[in-house]
């Protein structure tokens, strides 16, 4: 009786569109997967590199269960830190060319530690794009700070916040590299610049860089030449990893400072064997195989430019996210359905999450898909959009 409310929180959530039925994979996670028992070529996962499926990675998991357990059965500072997860972390900050690198459990909480960890202070100033993931809002949140939000890449605006923190204790500019709706980056030689200018230190969630951007997927600063001038650099295990969880790769003082009081690592239980075994085997396949990248944008060129071809509007898109603006919640939604029954899942992304009037499908390619799924993807786009009078 008590949560009664909740029926009317439901029926509130089902009228807006926003009540959220899951959509169940059978078997793995592939640029073809199986869904909702229907195969179709997958454009939702941030499966990048195809990793998921990748023998080594597999082995490598397999391998570490014998080795090492299933689980940690505790937080890193008690005695949820095995050998293999410093190893880890000393081939991750060697691959973001760091001191150090720290893991954790998901790309959101190392962002809600770092936000909230270095953010200590109401007289701190923490000033963040508009268009930042969830992670890092929640993050300045819970931090003490006081907080700033510049409209999307604005950086007049983000001049002039730090303008007026001249007299803040510290300064931190969060950005994430690419941005996850839109795929557009972040001008990260502009933000680092600013920053120097005013004495701020910067944050970039690399979400979804990592194994994208930059030298062998090194992320956004690599991509810039700015790596020496970010002192955050946010990873993600998650998206083209293929496994779970997140980094923070910096300086030794950072690593040591989150260490001791960063609130997700020391109040939850550490990476299991089989993810840290996962994630230092796809750092390897990372450097060993650049191959994948170079098709990842091949695939993600080639799919650009037939939807541009076909007369769809792909925004701002620079990189493998790749929106197609439709602008009507309903017609974004009616666009999916009937994609996913001729076979192509392309994910309707809609108001709130996305602005009003901003609502689109989000496409994702992976170096996995072969010409003709792409091929078959566009015949499709090209079908349905016209039978909905969207081109
Ligand atoms: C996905 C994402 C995260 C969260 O990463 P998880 O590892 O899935 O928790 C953080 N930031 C951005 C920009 C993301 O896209």
């Amino acid at each position: 009786m008590l949560l009664n409310f909740l029926d009317e929180e439901i029926s509130q959530l089902k009228a807006e569109g926003r009540f959220v039925k899951l959509r169940v994979v059978t078997g793995m996670q592939a640029p073809v997967s199986v869904v909702d028992g229907k195969t179709v070529v997958n454009l939702t996962s941030n499966n990048y590199l195809d990793l998921t499926e990748h023998p080594k990675l597999k082995a490598a998991a397999k391998a570490a269960v014998d080795s090492n357990g299933v689980g940690t059965a505790a937080v890193r500072p008690i005695i949820g830190t095995m050998d293999m997860h410093l190893a880890l972390e000393a081939k991750l900050a060697k691959f973001k060319g760091t001191e150090a690198a720290l893991t954790f459990q998901s790309g959101f909480t190392v962002n809600v530690a770092c936000c909230q960890s270095l953010m200590s202070s109401d007289k701190d100033l923490l000033i963040s794009d508009e268009l930042n993931h969830a992670s890092i809002i929640d993050g300045g949140r819970l931090s003490k700070a006081v907080r700033k939000i510049y409209p999307h890449k604005d950086m007049k605006a983000l001049e002039a916040i730090l303008k007026e923190g001249a007299g803040a204790r510290r300064r931190m500019i969060v950005t994430d590299g690419v941005f996850s709706m839109d795929g557009d980056l972040a001008p990260l030689p502009e933000i680092v610049a600013l920053a120097e200018k005013y004495a701020a230190f910067v944050m970039v969630d690399d979400a979804h860089a990592s194994g994208v951007m930059g030298k062998n997927g090194r992320g956004t600063p690599s991509h810039f030449g700015v790596s020496d001038k970010v002192e955050i650099q946010i990873g993600t295990l998650s998206k083209a990893v293929g496994a779970v969880g997140g980094y923070v790769a910096g300086e030794r003082r950072l690593i040591d400072y989150l260490t001791s009081v960063a609130r997700p690592f020391t109040f939850s239980s550490s990476l299991p064997p089989s993810v840290v075994a996962t994630c230092s085997a796809a750092v390897d396949v990372m450097l060993d195989e650049p191959e994948r990248i170079a098709k990842l944008w091949d695939n993600a060129r080639h799919f650009k430019e037939g939807l541009k071809k076909l007369g769809f509007d792909t925004g701002a898109s620079e990189t493998p996210i790749t929106p197609v603006l439709i602008g009507d919640t309903k017609k974004a939604q009616a666009f999916s359905a009937r994609l996913f029954e001729e076979g192509v899942f392309a994910l309707a992304i809609c108001f709130p999450i996305v602005g009003r009037g901003k609502d689109r499908l989000r496409t994702i390619v992976s170096s996995g898909h072969t010409a003709k799924d792409l091929d078959f993807a566009l015949e499709k786009f090209g079908k349905v959009g016209r039978e909905l009078g969207l081109i």
